[in-house]
């Protein structure tokens, strides 16, 4: 891979300085990072905070080698085969992750998906999920965080502690800069924190509103009731939010009053009691308040390109992760395709794992059914997944070695500006030999539910 046109190597200097790139550490997805680069080392990272600096300068080309057959070392083309055999022989073939590639990786992967009627997911269904559930019951009023930035003067974060998770969204995007319509950066906004603990995000916001562990669903109901001017039980508001009901409607009458009032929120609001239903609750209290002003609402994502994994899924099948591919139709439900599921009530039986380790974070039984299965991994560095696969691909990194496109967490697409080449293949390459052998291993082999008069794509 060539680096980008903004790449300069001062002269008589060693050090090659690579202007713009972007770090895919985190969904915030910054673009103005400058990199300095002495061979395959980066030894600065200006402008990176903490987590991204980390994330650039501990990079390594891993000493593996390129693809692995049951733990013994093979070429990239024995694996590509042997990985397009296990693929096209499944009966139900599962696959996951997706998160930490490009969009062209992912494009290709749904592509397999297809070919060999998979059921796939991403790692939306192991964070964002229930709100990817609830965008498609209740839609989203949203905007891009360049918007947001310009206009944003009411700023709330609802389970979400982005001075921890997100370090530069404060000061890149949500609260310090000036902006168009907020000339005076932070002075022109105001912030609420709501969330169940006092998190680091609490020093910086205006308000800080503690609820009720397992409270949310409750306090945003209580607030669309008082959007809608409805009269509540001043008792019961305490007890089911753990904040009197004049906190709420002191809230309330200033999302109302906000020229432009945000809600950014986290896992914190998803990954709750209520899950799905929380987030319908809140895109709903979005929807409401735009009766008296604008008011948008942005899920923080995590992954550097989780967004784009929703996009290319939502693209290519309707839905944004958990698609079951069988039927030669997508089938989309949560619970019975996400991949943790799948792998613990031990119904698949070979999978595609890419840029994940769900060794490492999924339930027992999940891991315990992987572990038996025959499963292709792929990843820039030796983990518990691919130490224990069929077929283990080692590949370059997206965004340090690989160039392509990501998505920020607000769906702006961002192409990559990587900074050296890296001696292992993409997994872009990889993918694509794998998907062009499936394709000849299928070739002849009629699909279940494919319809002849909808045959797939050429
Ligand atoms: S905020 Fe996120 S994307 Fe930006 S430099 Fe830090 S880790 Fe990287």
């Amino acid at each position: 891979m060539t680096t980008s046109s903004e790449t300069a190597k001062p002269a008589g200097g060693a050090v090659k300085i690579v202007k713009d790139a972007v770090c895919t550490f985190c969904g915030c997805v910054c673009d103005d990072i400058e990199l300095h680069v002495d061979g395959t080392k980066i030894v600065a990272a200006r402008r990176a905070c903490a987590l991204g600096t980390s994330w650039f300068l501990n990079h390594e080309i891993a000493d593996r080698a390129a693809c692995y057959l049951a733990g013994r070392p093979a070429t990239v083309e024995e694996g590509i085969e042997r990985a397009a055999q296990i693929l096209a022989g499944a009966k139900y073939p599962l696959i996951y992750g997706m998160s930490d590639t490009t969009v062209e990786s992912q494009r290709v992967i749904v592509a397999i998906g297809d070919w060999i009627g998979a059921s796939v997911d991403t790692t939306t269904s192991v964070c964002h999920g229930p709100s990817g559930m609830a965008f498609q019951g209740v839609g989203e009023v949203t905007a891009s965080l360049g918007e947001i930035r310009n206009r944003g003067d009411l700023i709330i974060f609802w389970g979400a502690n982005p001075a921890e998770s997100h370090p530069r969204h404060f000061t890149r995007y949500s609260l310090m800069p000036k902006g168009l319509f907020v000339p005076g950066g932070r002075k022109d906004r105001y912030c609420v924190l709501v969330d169940v603990r006092k998190t680091r995000s609490a020093r910086t916001a205006d308000q800080f509103i503690q609820i009720r562990p397992r409270g949310d669903f409750e306090a945003l109901w209580t607030l669309r009731a008082l959007a809608q001017g409805i009269s509540l039980d001043a008792r019961q508001v305490e007890r089911d939010t753990g904040q009197p009901l004049s906190v709420w409607q002191d809230l309330m009458n200033r999302m109302k009053a906000a020229k432009f009032g945000v809600i950014f929120f986290g896992m914190g609001l998803t990954m709750t009691r209520g899950k799905h239903a929380n987030t319908e609750a809140l895109l709903a209290l979005a929807r409401d308040l735009n009766k008296y002003t604008r008011f948008v609402v942005r899920a923080n994502r995590g992954h550097g390109n989780v967004s784009g994994a929703d996009n290319v899924v939502t693209w290519r099948t309707g839905f944004p992760f958990g698609v079951n591919l069988s039927r030669g139709y997508p089938r989309f439900n949560p619970g019975e395709y996400t991949a943790s599921d799948v792998l613990a009530r031990g119904e698949a039986d070979a999978a595609l794992i890419v840029a994940s380790d769900p060794l490492a974070n999924f339930s027992e039984p999940a891991r315990e059914h992987l572990k038996r299965i025959p499963y292709i991994a792929m990843d820039p560095k030796e983990t518990p997944t691919t130490r224990a696969a069929t077929v283990s691909f080692t590949v370059a990194a997206y965004g340090i070695n690989v160039a392509g496109t990501v998505y920020r967490m607000d769906d702006v697409p961002i192409v990559l500006r990587p900074a050296f080449e890296s001696p292992h293949p993409s997994d872009y390459v990889v993918l694509q030999g794998i998907e062009r052998r499936v394709r000849e291993l299928k070739a002849d082999v009629p699909l279940p539910g494919v319809h002849p008069a909808f045959p797939r794509p050429a």
